[in-house]
């Protein structure tokens, strides 16, 4: 092995997204390529990012997290690290999270997250490679966990003025949803319980 393992979710540095040609219409944002199209859709019917590049020239830890692997970790529950189940026990889905910049006056209850839940392993081990979760981070419960939209890029309506939104919230009865290229699943964190804080590592 001559590289570094990093979490699954984590993307290299020779992993990009790709633009793909688009059409807006009134009925929302679509490839050109109707092939490319299909693939793209999820059940939701909401369109993906295209993925490309290869897993190469080491993880690249201040991207957001590889779209593809967060979707297949997020929507099944699976462990951000190494795509086993997260763990559960009485209180709930184990999930480790960067502290946010007011992390004293934070509620951990319906915070929205993009970084899917983890196994007992990862989350020892994950803080360590991860310098996000190094800084500082919460480990949580999660008795509910509903995945209420995803993040991407918002385009404008057809005659619509400005530039495409590239860090947009959409949610799933959303009218905007129809018109994102979608990079990250999101969930809304309930039912929640602290079980530790861990400052940042010396
Ligand atoms: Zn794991």
């Amino acid at each position: 092995m001559d590289r570094p393992i990093a979490p699954y979710v984590i993307p290299w540095k020779g992993e990009t997204t790709l633009p793909g040609d688009i059409a807006v219409t009134s009925a929302g944002v679509a490839y050109a390529d109707p092939v490319q199209d299909a693939l793209h859709r999820d059940l939701d019917g909401v369109l993906w990012a295209m993925c490309g590049g290869t897993a190469t020239g080491g993880p690249a830890y201040a991207a957001e997290l590889h779209p593809e692997r967060q979707k297949t970790t997020m929507e099944g529950l699976l462990c951000a690290g190494c795509k086993e189940p997260g763990d559960r026990d009485e209180r709930g889905m184990l999930w480790i999270l960067p502290l946010l910049d007011d992390a004293a006056d934070t509620v951990w209850e319906g915070v929205h997250t993009a970084i899917p839940p983890m196994c007992a392993t990862c989350a020892d081990r994950a803080p360590r490679l991860c310098p996000q979760l190094g800084d500082g981070h919460v480990e949580l419960r999660v008795r509910e966990a509903d995945q209420i939209g995803v993040r991407g890029t918002l385009h404008p309506r057809p005659g619509e003025p400005g530039e495409p939104d590239p860090n947009a919230l959409a949610l799933y009865d959303s009218p905007d949803l129809p018109f994102v290229i979608a990079r990250q699943a999101v969930r809304e964190l309930r039912r929640t319980t602290v079980v530790a804080f861990a400052a940042a590592f010396p």
